[in-house]
């Protein structure tokens, strides 16, 4: 389809020359995450840091293996996210597929199932779609690892963790998971998709969800973070 249409900037519309892309001007706006970062949540780290872990991977180590996002989630792509999940704009599904495809290098190259953080049913009924689930579809289509939507599932709606402190927000997810048939994801390596990553808190959460019902390695892959 792609072909048919003249190709866009996904976020202004200008004509550019790659699909799935930011003009050279929105290109500009956004803050890419490159090295050095953390190896484990791939935080931007200063130049001179000693060490290859963060201090909150360090402190506080998150239940997953490891976690890659494109750019970082400011004002700018914050808009992006915001037209993403409450706009209908749901063809940015694609175009952060590809940028996350890309982003991950070769570490897909492992993985066996794709699956979305869940959302709880009452919440997608009223939102009409799990936004994660359509990153994750187009990441599994990209990179020919499996998708498996209902295998992570949300046992009950999370109250919103902005606000919450680290313990808070534990407490607020704790038991908010479960997996839905263990034979999906016993010993498989699993990327886990959503659109921002901001304290890790929910990633960690489904990370350690799906390794207590025998998961082997968990990816966590997303669009945005904040840092
Ligand atoms: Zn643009
Ligand atoms: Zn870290």
């Amino acid at each position: 389809m792609d072909i048919l249409y003249p190709l866009q900037c996904i976020s202004c519309n200008q004509k550019v020359d790659s699909a799935h892309s930011f003009c050279q001007k929105c290109w500009s706006k956004v803050e890419f995450i490159g090295k050095p970062c953390c190896e484990k949540c791939s935080i931007p780290l200063p130049v001179d840091y000693l060490g290859r872990r963060c201090y909150k991977c360090v402190s506080h180590p998150p239940k997953f293996d490891v976690c890659i996002s494109v750019f970082r989630y400011d004002d700018f792509t914050k808009k992006l996210i915001h037209d993403f999940k409450f706009n209908d704009k749901t063809g940015y599904a694609k175009s952060f597929a590809h940028m996350m495809y890309n982003q991950s290098g070769q570490l897909l190259e492992q993985a066996d199932v794709v699956i979305p953080v869940p959302m709880h049913k009452t919440r997608v009924q009223r939102r009409k779609y799990n936004h994660a689930t359509l990153i994750a579809r187009n990441i599994s289509k990209l990179s020919g690892v499996k998708l498996e939507v209902d295998a992570l599932i949300k046992l009950r709606p999370s109250v919103n963790q902005m606000g919450l402190n680290r313990l808070e927000r534990a407490r607020n997810l704790l038991g908010a998971f479960s997996v839905s048939d263990d034979s999906l994801i016993r010993n498989k390596s699993i990327v886990l998709v959503d659109d921002v990553l901001t304290t890790g808190a929910t990633a960690s959460e489904c990370a350690k969800t799906l390794k207590q019902f025998g998961a082997k390695k968990i990816i966590v892959l997303t669009a945005a973070r904040t840092y």
